[in-house]
């Protein structure tokens, strides 16, 4: 292996244009190149991780295996590559300044006057390079949160322009940017693109390619005309038009030469073009699938992006039942005893979601009443497992004020509680239990059935439990705990075993479900769904 390759990739004119999906596609493409390919992400803000964020400012809540609260789109990473992130991909500037501040108190900088060049800069290039010389990498493809031009976006800038300059031809810089179509004018427009590109210039880096987000097919005279404009190759402006599914973006990206522009860039020996055979069949069999399955996702979040990988997950799984998904959002708060069988009378199956805190959660239990009643295939997450055991004690158990403590510190019957490790925890930022860890499936179960293995890993956020008081009397009454952490003997996956698919995990399973690996738990609880 030579040296690591590291690849920048910036974002122009406007926010959301899909620069996690490029990262992802160019690193899907150099992986089956048969190169070793981590990708990171550093955003510009000061919180020192999402985990304290509120998915209305960033969507979901990524968790990697080594226990860090990350920004969502390492999820597009671990999905597209099928590789594990970890903490050191993903840095903010709140950890930048922190580690700094950190070393300036211990006296780490001998008297100096810290400042954002060259202290900051330096800590952001320590930790771009950081993945590289540990793991040993062939590429480093390094996301860079935020929109070129805005304020908290300098330092990053400036650590690439010096990386640039003192890596050459192993270093270079992707900028994303969008060409809007005017309607009235019948025109698609470059000034945008050439300003992002001048805004970019004017902190001394030049991009090597140029990928431009578009909602119609660029002519190759404006593709010309960019080139001409922005110093940029030809052959390196590549367009990124709007796509059925996000999956399909890396063979667009191919179709166009933009790996092997990226290996010839980088004095790398090009070869052939690799076949991606099973990514391919992937989308075939995505295409060919005529049937619906409708899926209800009961959850208080109005936001695709806070169920992100939820999604994802249906989506994959639909495909291997050869279905297309139909996921219908039930809006949680909105949920009645009146409206219930209205709302969830026609889903094949229903998932209730993750959360945190008391707002929607009435809802959830509303509809996991009517789906445990009415036999419907449900899949509780996390906070939705917790709700499957607090709806079960109140309508089976019979204890009406069944509850867990995160909604009522007071109840009598607290058959979800906060352990005791969790009591004296006064921060809330990375203290709730994160990240994998084992579970073993009782070989009896829907579980097992779905995993085909006794012994499993998987990754958690929450800071509450199943009460193991309880367990005896829910087991006697038919929900089983049938994942056991075997360390802390915490319930990790109950069931019910008399219904269709009545399954909840502690755990999410939707954080380790990729396109080629659709998650067990995912595929089985959709084949129940389909089946009548
Ligand atoms: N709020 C619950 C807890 O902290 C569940 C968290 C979640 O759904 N991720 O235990």
């Amino acid at each position: 292996m030579g040296e690591t390759k590291y690849i920048f990739v910036t974002g122009g004119v406007a926010s959301s244009l899909g620069k996690g999906i490029i990262s992802s596609s160019i690193g899907k493409l150099l992986q089956a190149r048969g190169y070793n390919v981590t990708i990171q992400k550093f955003d510009p803000y000061i919180n020192i991780d999402p985990g304290t964020l509120n998915p209305y400012e960033h969507g979901e809540c990524y968790v990697t295996v080594d226990g860090h609260e990350a920004d969502l789109d390492l999820g597009h990473y671990e999905r597209f590559l099928g590789i594990q992130t970890t903490k050191a991909n993903n840095i903010t500037t709140g950890r930048i300044y922190k580690s700094v501040i950190d070393k300036e108190r211990k006296g780490d900088f001998l008297g100096k006057t810290i400042q954002v060049v060259p202290h900051i800069t330096d800590e952001i290039k320590r930790n771009v390079k950081l993945l590289g010389s540990k793991n040993k990498f062939d590429f480093v493809i390094t996301e860079i949160g935020g929109t070129v031009g805005d304020i908290e976006s300098f330092p990053y800038l400036e650590s690439i322009r010096q990386l640039k300059w003192e890596m050459g031809r192993n270093a270079l810089c992707v900028h994303l940017t969008y060409v809007p179509y005017l309607a009235a004018a019948k025109e698609l427009k470059t000034k945008p693109t050439q300003h992002s590109v001048k805004e970019l210039q004017s902190v001394g880096i030049q991009p090597d390619i140029l990928v431009l987000r578009t909602e119609h097919q660029l002519s190759a005279e404006l593709r010309k005309k960019v080139a001409l404009f922005c110093n940029v190759d030809e052959n390196a402006v590549v367009q990124s038009i709007d796509m059925p599914t996000i999956y399909e973006v890396p063979l667009k990206m191919q179709e166009q030469g933009l790996d092997e522009t990226i290996l010839k860039k980088m004095g790398m020996p090009v070869g052939e073009a690799p076949a991606l055979i099973p990514w391919k069949k992937f989308l075939e069999r995505r295409n060919k699938a005529k049937e619906t399955v409708k899926i209800g996702l009961v959850g208080k979040y109005d936001l695709q992006d806070a169920y992100k990988s939820i999604l994802e997950s249906i989506s994959q799984s639909a495909t291997y039942n050869d279905r297309k998904a139909d996921i219908q959002f039930l809006n949680s708060e909105k949920l009645t005893e009146e409206n219930v069988e209205q709302k969830l009378k026609g889903m094949d199956g229903v998932i209730v979601c993750p959360g945190f805190g008391q707002r929607g959660i009435e809802g959830k239990f509303v509809a996991l009443k009517y789906t445990r009643t009415h036999n419907i295939p449900t899949f509780g997450i996390c906070l939705g497992m917790q709700c499957m055991t607090i709806e079960f004690a109140r309508n089976v158990l019979g204890y009406e004020d069944a509850n867990s403590r995160e909604m009522d510190e007071k109840t009598p019957h607290n058959v979800i509680d906060i352990m005791e490790e969790q009591k004296a925890i006064t921060n809330m930022g990375g203290t709730m239990r994160l990240g994998a860890y084992d579970c073993v499936i009782s070989k009896d179960s829907k579980a097992f059935e779905a995993y085909k293995k006794e012994h499993i890993q998987e990754r958690h956020r929450h800071r509450y439990e199943f009460n193991n008081d309880y367990k005896k009397e829910f087991e006697e009454n038919g929900m089983k705990c049938v994942g056991i952490n075997p360390e802390s003997d915490l319930v990790e996956i109950v069931e019910i075993p008399s219904l269709k698919w009545f399954v909840g995990t502690q755990f999410h399973p939707e954080y380790s479900s990729t396109v080629l690996n659709p998650h067990p738990l995912f595929l089985s609880f959709i084949k129940a769904a389909i089946t009548k």
